[in-house]
């Protein structure tokens, strides 16, 4: 397995659970995750469990062939994970980086409906990675209190068709500045101070329901926009002797808006211009972790310019951050080509790794072991 030590985008896939409209729908299963670290997407017929009937299955064999494309990632959660394993191996192993000063960013990418606010934010009975990294934090400030002071405060932004809203105070749009000493501000954002991770849950809650949504034909209640909740974390040694100088780092956890074509959720006039916003952040998004990856173009020009959302995150991509992408799939071929996308859009992220990486060649002998693993497994369906 490729270590993340000297990478800049750590990539892992959550795969959701099929819902009960995939299963009233005779939808077939298009991914097929191998390991902790492989997927195979749109398998051969013979090596997938079906949701539909054997006369689906056979229709579909005659059709046409499956893609049977195989996808290494940093990590593969099925559709058994918990919200504690995605925060266990994403953002705990970044809060190091945090309490050692770093800005780091994770986001979750994927379609309307792949699970993206349910990874991010989940619900009050089991919430999802910002509650937890936030338990995380106050735990290890507490940890640390006899030798460090520590002030904590947090932000929640809205990113909705090219304007930025603070979802705590309800207010927009907002102008974003790049400021020399301070770094990208976003004028007038209202900066909260809890006391307990349960205040921080309490106010995504309740900015979360500021949200912009609209019904689209793929999820009733699609979130439209980015969302974006910041921790700022200040920290000074209480010896003044031995460090006199502040820290201060910042954490980025972002929902992200579906990543899903506007054709694909039927819209037309506002909401398909609304989609084009959103795919030009993502498409943004993703020239900038590509440009900050390639190693020729690292010193020239990287276009943060391009869309609110880069602008956003100017010092929190690249540089010494750490940045963790969760790309979240559905398993069904309800959403082939989203998940087919999301997975392309994935690996191009994970790409950057190796590409930063001294051991190019660990990676793709890493891909021939799991290759040799996967038709072992394929070999030994075939004949049960
Ligand atoms: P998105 O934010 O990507 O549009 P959601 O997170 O709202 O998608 O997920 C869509 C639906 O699927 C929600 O009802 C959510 O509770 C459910 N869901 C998503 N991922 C999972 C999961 N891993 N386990 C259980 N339910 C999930
Ligand atoms: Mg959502």
């Amino acid at each position: 397995m490729a270590s993340d030590v000297c990478s800049h985008v750590k990539v892992v896939i959550r795969v959701r659970p099929i819902n009960d409209r995939e299963k009233g729908e005779n939808c077939r299963n298009v991914v097929q995750v191998v390991d902790n670290h492989m997927l195979v997407f749109d398998p051969k017929e013979q090596d997938i469990s079906c949701f539909g009937t054997q006369r689906l299955r056979n229709r579909n064999v005659n059709k046409r062939a499956n893609k049977d494309l195989k996808f290494v990632f940093d990590h593969v959660f099925d559709e058994n994970s918990t919200q504690d394993d995605i925060f266990q191996s994403t953002t705990k192993g970044i809060l190091d980086g945090v309490m050692n000063g770093f800005n780091c960013t994770v986001f979750a990418y994927g379609a309307t409906g792949a699970g993206k606010t349910h990874t991010m934010l989940g619900s009050q009975n089991n919430p999802g990675v910002m509650y937890r990294t936030m338990k995380e934090l106050f735990k290890r400030m507490d940890d640390a209190k006899e030798e460090k002071e520590f002030a904590v405060a947090f932000s929640y932004l809205e990113v909705y068709n090219e304007q930025i809203r603070d979802l705590l105070a309800n207010v927009g749009p907002l102008a974003v500045r790049d400021d020399g000493t301070k770094g990208v501000v976003v004028q007038g954002l209202t900066l909260h101070q809890p006391k307990t991770a349960e205040q921080i849950l309490e106010a995504l809650d309740s900015g979360n329901r500021n949200r912009t949504q609209h019904p689209t034909d793929m999820n009733a209640t699609s979130s439209r926009s980015h969302a974006v909740f910041q921790i700022y974390l200040r920290q000074q040694d209480k010896i003044a002797s031995l460090n006199p100088n502040a820290c201060v780092a910042k954490m980025s956890l972002i929902d992200l808006a579906g990543s899903e074509r506007a054709s694909a959720t039927n819209t037309k006039g506002a909401r398909m211009r609304e989609g084009a916003n959103i795919n030009r952040s993502l498409l943004a998004l993703g020239n900038v972790i590509n440009a900050l990856a390639d190693p020729k173009s690292r010193k020239a020009h990287i276009p943060y310019r391009d869309s609110k959302l880069t602008r956003i995150l100017k010092d929190s991509l690249g540089g010494n951050c750490r940045t963790v992408m969760i790309a979240n799939v559905g398993p069904s071929s309800k959403s082939y080509d989203d998940t087919h996308n999301t997975l392309k859009y994935a690996n191009r992220a994970k790409e950057i790794k190796s590409s930063l990486k001294s051991n190019v060649v660990s990676l793709d002998s890493h891909i021939g072991q799991y290759a040799v693993i996967c038709e072992k497994q394929r070999q030994e369906i075939l004949q049960l």
